[in-house]
């Protein structure tokens, strides 16, 4: 007879086989399958989704967890592992199956109001659909537990460890901080360069994205770019992890700027050591972590001086029309600040106020301070208070966003998390480097990947995402790095 740690490799690498069918089927769904396949496709999804469930929840696991995690002979990263099994193991547990049938049902139809309703332009259309996520899913954080507040076990699905309270002060001075900014810097920004939103041949725009990535490091033996109609990463399994971009004839700079942030995602997982892989601990661990990755390649990287002064000679060789354009003008354009309606168009100087308002809303539903049916008048509202625009639509208001449909909510911080984890990691790799910029200057990524692959990947999920951060950096990772980079970088840029 095995072991105890023996029979847990077995069974976790039962429930990373099902992961791995279950990440190709969803893989294949946004790639490669026809659209009549969809309704089979969610059948056979479910139906792997509930066998994980039944295996993860296994009652034998749980004792085996609970064995081994009193056993004082397993190593550190054994002890890690089982630590990572068991939080998955204890809040699968907690979640009474019927729920999560409701659920993943609730979600099926909530997701095709929400399409109906952005093409209607009609919140009314998805609002009974929202009010039923939302209902189900205080009904979850109360299955899970929490000890501060509800949203705290929202929270933590997608950021172990973090809480509300800890999010929300991070919020509330980011905001601060970033109102004036913004005041003092979008309006001396004068008129939003023309070829900007130009037409692009596609092709061009694909051979270009491919070049980037393997530029960047993006080891194509081991994964595949693909087109899909959203830009995303997943992991198959050990060497295969696919990351995939989307072209628009009418602009460039978002098809080669996706692609980079994409590209972040893909070399964290690409970068997590193959002995590792065996082990729970060998993934992410957190959306915010893995997203400071994105971020950095795709803004610390992508929008400095230094690379965009190594990315426009490149640039204009394969698209000519972009003309004479300077280096200064160049790296001005794709930092061009907007006081714009949609999260995903957003620059960085605005994007954590767009996700500043999505907190709020979401913490006023599951405090119970707003109704759904006010959503749309509190979203306006809140776009004026924080941006300084006013949606004149729900289309691209209230129902821009996948994530509520989805049942995602807790999701949006996190996105705000790995922009604080990205500048406070890169600082700490420029310190460490030294003349990192000239690298970039050259196109040369080798060291800051060897940093990132020593310092973060190197990890995979050993320590909690702000654990980590705060090893690495030496301090607990707030706000002020990225407000005094936001600062210092918006203020040179556009200074009046
Ligand atoms: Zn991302």
């Amino acid at each position: 007879m095995a072991g105890n740690w023996e029979q847990l490799l077995s069974r976790f690498k039962e429930l990373q086989n099902f992961g791995s069918a279950i990440a190709l089927l969803r893989w294949d769904q946004e790639v490669m399958m026809p659209p009549k396949g969809n309704q089979a496709r969610a059948s056979s999804m479910a139906t792997l989704e509930g066998l994980f469930h039944t295996r993860l929840t296994d009652p034998a696991l749980g004792d085996l967890l609970a064995e081994l995690s009193t056993d004082d002979s397993l190593g550190p990263d054994q002890a890690a592992s089982v630590r990572v099994l068991e939080r998955d193991y204890d809040k699968a547990k907690r979640i009474p199956e019927p729920l999560i049938r409701e659920l993943a049902e609730a979600r099926a139809i909530a997701y095709q109001s929400w399409t109906q309703a952005r093409s209607a332009d009609d919140f009314s259309l998805f609002e009974p659909h929202l009010e039923h996520i939302i209902d189900l899913k205080k009904q979850e954080a109360d299955a899970i537990g929490w000890e501060g507040e509800r949203y705290d076990a929202l929270l933590d699905t997608f950021e172990p460890g973090v809480t509300t309270a800890e999010v929300e002060a991070i919020f509330s001075e980011l905001v601060a901080g970033l109102v004036p900014l913004v005041e003092r810097v979008v309006d001396t920004a004068g008129e939003r360069p023309e070829w900007l939103s130009q037409p692009f041949d596609e092709a061009a725009q694909e051979s270009f994205c491919r070049w980037l990535v393997e530029t960047l490091g993006f080891d194509v033996v081991g994964g595949r770019l693909d087109q899909s109609p959203h830009p995303f990463t997943i992991t198959i399994g050990p060497g295969d992890v696919r990351q995939t971009i989307q072209t628009t004839s009418s602009s460039l700079l978002p098809s080669i700027y996706a692609a980079m942030h994409e590209t972040g995602h893909a070399l964290y997982e690409q970068g997590i050591p193959k002995d590792m892989l065996e082990l729970p601990i060998g993934q992410v661990p957190s959306l915010g972590m893995h997203e400071s990755q994105s971020r950095l390649w795709e803004n610390l990287v992508g929008r400095s001086r230094s690379y965009t002064d190594f990315l426009l000679p490149n640039v204009k060789e394969h698209f000519p029309q972009v003309g004479m354009i300077s280096p200064q003008d160049f790296y001005q354009a794709v930092n061009w600040p907007q006081r714009s309606l949609i999260r995903i168009h957003a620059d960085e100087l605005t994007y954590n106020l767009h996700i500043a308002l999505r907190l709020e809303l979401e913490l006023a539903l599951f405090r119970d301070q707003l109704e759904v049916s006010d959503l749309p008048q509190a979203w306006d509202d809140g776009m004026e208070k924080h941006l300084g625009v006013r949606p004149d639509s729900d289309a691209d208001g209230v129902l821009q966003d996948v994530h509520w449909s989805s049942g995602l909510q807790g999701y949006f911080s996190t996105y705000t998390l790995g922009n604080l984890y990205s500048v406070a990691l890169f600082e700490k790799a420029s310190n460490d480097l030294g003349g990192l910029h000239d690298d970039l200057r050259k196109g040369d990524v080798t060291r800051l990947l060897g940093w990132l692959r020593d310092n973060v990947h190197a990890h995979g999920y050993r320590y909690p995402a702000s654990e980590l951060a705060r090893q690495i950096v030496g301090e607990p990772v707030g706000s002020k790095p990225l407000l005094a980079y936001l600062t210092a970088k918006y203020e040179d840029l556009f200074s009046a």
